[in-house]
């Protein structure tokens, strides 16, 4: 009998059974992902307890190599694409169906922790450990995958799903080498970039397992974060213009200082981000004022303004009223204020809604709470989104912390991230999609 009848059976007759007892997810094991998480730190552990792991370092190749051989030791077929992403692949029964894919990165940013982007391959290297241990064969082919370089700006899951711009390639990466040399040391080929580009169609579905990186979960004891998508980051300078004058010697009621102007402007952009309904933020984190002397009243003053939310239009709507804010500024102070866009640093990247469907419905059947949520990080699974249905499961981040060595997730959230992934895997695999 398939495991997929054994399911159905269960579904259909389950009154005192439980699904988590007779599924494979009571298989996934938290102790031995955590053993492999802490065999995973060992390159390129840094002396704070974290690691340093920054894409194409020697420590970078050597975590390659160590997740390798665990894809190999769980029977996946292994092949390095083009961009540099380790792929692992497992036959299923029907071979006209397309692939579905999990993974995530195992690059750290300098002074990184051991859970971001690890937690994910780990977690899915574990799916493949149960679903061999109990015998099960899906109908699709499985790919788990490790994507290149993605703190350094989602290298490999880009050159999959939308293709690397050559200027791009002469970027310097953390490591020193260029994005073009480093994809090169790998074992990529970023001659031919091409073939690792996946079209739309070819994958059934993308599912990335990674740690929240933000509070919001471990501080409501929620156990799974059902992300609805990625958020867009726009970035302006905003320039405010004043004049400078002698400390000492201009009246108060004499001044056009900019810094004013800027305190109070940035007041109203914190204003405006709360009072909205929604989970927008909005952020002044850079400021700079000219000519910059403890005895000059400043005559210019250039800041940073960051608005990040699921949607562009919401992200405008911020911008709209934090300018007719600064409008109102101008007319009281006399400090002219212009902004000046300075990137789309990501576009919103929304999760498939039958995939979020998916991962509560498998969250529920393990009797694990979940929130529905968006990522205010960026990860390859935004790529992803323009090329297959794509959902992302996010579990608890201790006290928010991220991209630092205090970085901690426990052996029991992991697996009960990867008891979701597991049974995400399942339901597509069965069906839940088409
Ligand atoms: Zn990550």
């Amino acid at each position: 009998m398939s495991f997929r009848f054994l399911v159905l059976l269960l579904g259909v007759s389950a009154v005192a059974l439980t699904v988590a007892s007779e599924s494979p997810a009571a298989e996934v094991s938290a102790a031995r992902m955590s053993e492999r998480i802490d065999a995973l730190s060992r390159f390129g552990a840094n002396p704070e307890g974290g690691v340093s792991r920054v894409a194409y370092s020697e420590a970078d190749i050597a975590g390659r190599e160590y997740i390798q051989s665990l894809m190999r030791e769980a029977g996946l077929d292994v092949r390095v694409d083009t961009a540099g992403n380790l792929i692992g692949r497992r036959e299923g029964s029907d071979p006209s169906l397309p692939a579905i894919m999990f993974g995530s990165h195992i690059d750290s940013v300098p002074g990184g922790g051991n859970y971001d982007g690890d937690v994910g391959v780990i977690g899915a290297i574990e799916v493949i450990e149960v679903l061999e241990d109990k015998g099960v064969t899906t109908r699709h082919p499985l790919e788990v995958v490790s994507f290149t370089d993605e703190e350094g700006g989602l290298v490999g899951s880009v050159a999959m799903a939308l293709g690397l711009e050559d200027s791009h390639l002469d970027d310097a990466s953390h490591s020193g080498l260029t994005v073009r040399e480093g994809i090169r040391t790998v074992g990529g080929d970023p001659e031919r970039l091409d073939e690792a580009r996946r079209e739309p169609g070819e994958l059934a579905a993308f599912i990335e397992l990674h740690i929240e990186q933000g509070a919001i979960l471990a501080e409501a004891g929620i156990d799974i974060g059902v992300v609805e998508g990625i958020v867009g980051i726009h970035w302006w300078d905003v320039v405010i213009e004043g004049f400078a004058n002698h400390a000492g010697t201009t009246p108060m009621n004499r001044r056009r200082d900019a810094m004013l102007s800027a305190a109070e402007l940035t007041l109203e952009i914190n204003r405006i981000a709360t009072s909205m309904s929604g989970r927008q933020v909005a952020t002044v984190g850079r400021i700079r004022a000219e000519p910059g002397a403890p005895n000059v009243i400043p005559g210019r003053v250039v800041m940073s303004l960051e608005i990040r939310d699921l949607s562009t239009e919401k992200i405008m709507q911020v911008f709209k009223a934090v300018e007719a804010a600064a409008a109102q500024i101008v007319e009281k102070r006399d400090t002219p204020i212009r902004f000046e866009p300075t990137g789309v640093a990501s576009v919103p990247a929304p999760t498939d809604e039958r995939m979020r469907r998916i991962i509560a419905a498998a969250a529920d059947g393990l009797d694990l709470s979940y929130k529905v949520m968006p990522s205010g990080a960026g990860h390859d699974a935004q790529d992803i989104t323009h090329i297959a249905p794509t959902g992302m499961i996010f579990v608890p981040s201790k006290g928010g912390i991220s991209h630092s060595p205090k970085e901690y997730t426990s052996p029991e959230d992991m697996a009960n991230g990867a008891r979701v992934l597991l049974e995400t895997v399942l339901a597509i695999d069965g069906g839940a999609l088409e």
